[in-house]
């Protein structure tokens, strides 16, 4: 089912999570590990993450560096349909990005999932590679999510890249984009970042996944902001429990976030990561109390493959 349907035919906030591929090398039952213990909570969706290529040195004997590029976190299409086939209830909604995919990739990728029965994906441009400052799109490839959404809704209108094809099968996805509560850091500022959301909408997008927030209030102000702007679709809050001592100097570096000064106080103040993980929970559990009374439709979990600490939120919120 359409993640939109899903939303409209429910009365209360659903309970969604992501998951990222597990390391290259090891076993798929890591993805399993991450699931079972959040089934009872009855989630709708569970979001795959997709991880470019990155460079990376290798140092031989002799002292040359070797430079490689390789895929740390590969297997987002085949985790999708094994969580399909494990979980026939679930919904599963894999990420989708620019970087790496020529057109023709980006075709082949959607038609794989057609293919699979899987209707739902988020379409995203996807970071630089670490390291790089700025986005460089393949030769033939989308600069920005918004050509990605176009080239998904062509499909759902039965047109491929080849014009001269006949008879084609229309897909049927459904496509969320992501949204940044505090700006997406390349923006200039919030109104540009606010036109480009728009764009995407625009051009066939239903559902809207957050960047993470530890202050609701830049939610709250997302969503009017939107509003304003004739965005209608749902808007799901993306929320990320901090988890060790160091995540309030890494996330914000990593994603561009800001974090409140209670709760940094509260984490500086605990002695071990197993305390500053249990902060994490209790903050996690306030926002998403709140959350649930603003009527949010769904709270979307950033699980990094740790679910002992959403399986504690999930239990207190739902
Ligand atoms: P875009 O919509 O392309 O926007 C990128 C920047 O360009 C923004 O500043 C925007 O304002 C600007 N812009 C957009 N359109 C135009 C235009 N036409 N002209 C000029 N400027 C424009 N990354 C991954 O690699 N893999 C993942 O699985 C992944 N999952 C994510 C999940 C969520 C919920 C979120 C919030 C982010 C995720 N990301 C992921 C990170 C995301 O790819 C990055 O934040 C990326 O830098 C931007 O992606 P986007 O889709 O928002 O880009």
């Amino acid at each position: 089912m359409k993640i939109t349907d899903k939303i409209s035919r429910s009365d209360k906030t659903l309970f969604s999570f992501e998951l990222l591929p597990p390391l290259k090398g090891h076993n798929i039952e890591r993805v399993y590990q991450a699931i079972d213990p959040l089934m009872e909570f009855d989630p709708s969706f569970i979001n795959v993450t997709y991880h470019q290529e990155e460079v990376v040195y290798k140092k031989h004997p002799s002292g040359l560096l070797e430079k490689k590029t390789i895929r740390k976190r590969p297997g987002t299409v085949a985790i999708s349909a094994a969580i399909k086939y494990k979980y026939p209830s679930l919904e599963v909604v894999p990420h989708l990005i620019c970087g790496g995919f020529s057109k023709e990739d980006t075709e082949y990728a959607l038609i794989d999932f057609h293919y699979l029965g899987i209707n739902n994906l988020l379409a995203l441009r996807g970071d630089p590679p670490k390291g790089i400052r700025d986005f460089i799109p393949e030769p033939d490839g989308h600069p920005y999510a918004l050509g990605l959404v176009e080239q998904i809704v062509r499909m759902n209108n039965g047109l491929y890249l080849d014009e001269d094809l006949r008879n084609t099968a229309a897909t049927n996805f459904c496509v969320g984009i992501a949204g940044y509560p505090e700006k997406h850091i390349e923006s200039p500022n919030f109104a540009y970042d606010l036109k480009y959301l728009k764009e995407k909408i625009d051009a066939g997008a239903g559902f809207i996944i957050t960047q993470m927030f530890f202050n609701n209030q830049d939610y709250f102000d997302f969503v009017n902001r939107c509003r304003e702007a004739g965005i209608t679709v749902p808007i799901i809050p993306g929320l990320k429990p901090v988890a060790t001592l160091r995540d309030i100097n890494i996330l914000p570096q990593v994603f561009n976030i800001d974090i409140p000064e209670d709760l940094v106080k509260e984490i500086q103040q605990c002695k071990t990561n197993e305390q500053a993980f249990q902060v994490g929970i209790e903050w996690t559990i306030n926002q998403s109390k709140e959350l649930i009374k603003f009527g949010v439709p769904v709270l979307h979990y950033f699980t990094i493959s740790i679910s002992e600490n959403i399986r504690q939120i999930a239990s207190a919120v739902f």
